[in-house]
């Protein structure tokens, strides 16, 4: 693990008037640039030769400066690092990003200050460690069975690693599974496995919190919520599929989001469920969570919110509020997205000279 000491090191020999807000163009980076521009900072975007145009195409969103990479792997070459340091660059780490550089390269092999706790990586990547942060923090979670006799009710199996829910498949036994997972060419490891796990298949409706931790404030900004389109599993229900036929074709790949809010009255609970994630986290991994970070939650008809994954970082929810959501309205007077919250939370440290609790 790169230390925090390095990094407040390389922290102190940047000139803080010319900081450079560095991301990679991908994920939610034109909010990012976006918003960096509205705060007046300089911004830097890392990218491959295809994704130029992408942000090209969105002048107010484009980046001042591009370093251009032919593959991820340079971003982890000694040389790329010291230009980024060089620009006084501090990186915002959004989901594209740590996927694709890889969250322990980013823990052991990335020396450029970064927004936010890095050790929240290791507590995000590793499932246990993660559902130990979210039972901390008092939350409702997902029964998930390990002995197959037990499995009583609709159960969704997951895949470590599977990207955006590719190859889950639901089922209702034990011998259903024994079944499906053959049928996956998958071993079955009575039930246990560092494979899969079986979760419970929550029944109600989603909605995806997402927060903001400002240590300026010390509070915990409820910022604004979505809902993933997953493809197909949200279109099965146009040919009137049955039961069997979801269970069959269903997949659970995301392809975008969509805005929802909650009844006023469930306000509540989700600012409850922030502020506990937050208070958890500062148990197990002091500073604890820094800036972003969604909770992945089914709300049942008894009004109860089952938590069943956290992204520590700013989610592609967010990219549905460039200009300020349904609750950053009411937080700040001008319009808010995420990643404008982000740099703004960088120029405050800044101001006070305290950029050293924000990055790591
Ligand atoms: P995940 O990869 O854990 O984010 O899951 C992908 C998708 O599967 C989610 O966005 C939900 O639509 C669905 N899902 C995951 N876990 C559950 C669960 N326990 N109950 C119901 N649906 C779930």
């Amino acid at each position: 693990m790169i230390s925090k000491d390095e990094i407040d090191e390389a922290l102190r020999r940047y000139d803080k008037e010319r900081i450079t807000i560095a991301t990679l163009c991908s994920h939610s980076a034109l909010q990012i640039f976006l918003g960096a521009k509205q705060e007046g900072f300089r911004t830097l975007g890392i990218c491959k030769p295809e994704s130029k145009k992408v942000y090209d195409s969105f002048p107010l969103a484009s980046p001042d400066e591009y370093l251009v990479v032919d593959s991820f792997e340079e971003i982890l070459e000694d040389e790329f690092q010291m230009e980024l340091r060089k620009r006084n660059a501090v990186v915002i780490p959004h989901g594209s990003f740590v996927e694709y550089v890889g969250p322990k390269n980013l823990e052991t092999g990335f020396f450029v200050p970064m927004f936010g706790n890095r050790k929240v990586l290791e507590w995000e990547r590793d499932r246990k460690k993660e559902m130990k942060w979210l039972q901390k923090a008092g939350l409702t979670l997902p029964q998930v069975f390990e002995d197959l006799a037990e499995i009583d009710r609709l159960c969704l199996v997951k895949f470590y690693g599977a990207k955006g829910g590719r190859g889950f498949f639901l089922v209702g036994s034990g011998e259903e599974f024994k079944e499906k997972i053959a049928k996956a060419g998958r071993k079955l490891l009575n039930g246990e496995s560092d494979d899969y796990f079986i979760q419970e298949y929550v029944l109600g409706l989603r909605y995806y919190p997402h927060y903001f931790y400002s240590p300026t404030f010390r509070r915990t900004e409820l910022f604004g919520v979505d809902r993933r389109d997953e493809c197909n599993i949200d279109g099965l229900y146009r040919i009137g599929a049955t039961r069997e036929e979801i269970q069959k074709f269903g997949s659970y790949v995301v392809t975008g989001n969509l805005p929802v809010v909650v009844r006023e009255s469930l306000l509540n609970k989700l600012i409850d469920m922030g502020n506990k994630v937050v208070a958890a986290s500062q148990d197990l991994f002091p500073p604890g969570i820094v800036g972003p970070f969604c909770l992945e939650t089914i709300c049942r008809d008894d009004l109860e919110f089952v938590t069943f994954e956290i992204s520590a970082r700013i989610v592609a929810g967010t990219n549905l509020y460039p200009l300020g959501s349904q609750y950053s309205c009411y937080l700040f007077e001008e319009p808010m997205s995420m990643g404008r919250r982000i740099v703004r939370e960088i120029k405050l440290a800044s101001e006070k000279e305290r950029l050293e609790d924000i990055i790591y």
